[in-house]
């Protein structure tokens, strides 16, 4: 399960911004996942409560700001949803290979304290 790597790498950083802060409690945790990030939800969270349990991040809420992916058309110089990862326009029929966004796992914010 490549969750529990990536939620590794999320308790790194989440962690070094709250010794910066000099926070001595993580109260919440929020990513910002994108529809073709290729993880799953249920995973991430499962994930979440293993890694940060004995940190100070220990019981904090995951919050998850779900990205929907987005394409862009050159023939059409429009972006557009790409529902279920699919990158056909829907004006043109086009298939994009210019996917905007949709893709991302990042850390967007965290509540400490
Ligand atoms: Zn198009």
């Amino acid at each position: 399960m490549h969750e529990l790597s990536l939620m590794d790498a999320v308790r790194e950083l989440a962690l070094e911004q709250a010794a910066l802060h000099g926070a001595g409690r993580i109260a919440a945790i929020t990513l910002r996942v994108g529809a073709l990030a290729g993880v799953e939800i249920e995973a991430l969270r499962f994930a979440h409560a293993v890694v940060m349990a004995n940190t100070i991040a220990d019981g904090s809420r995951l919050e998850i700001e779900a990205v929907p992916a987005e394409c862009f058309c050159a023939a059409c110089g429009q972006p557009f949803a790409a529902r279920d990862g699919c990158c056909d326009c829907p004006l043109c029929g086009r298939i994009s290979r210019e996917l905007l966004r949709g893709r991302e796992l990042q850390l967007a914010s965290l509540e400490l304290g």
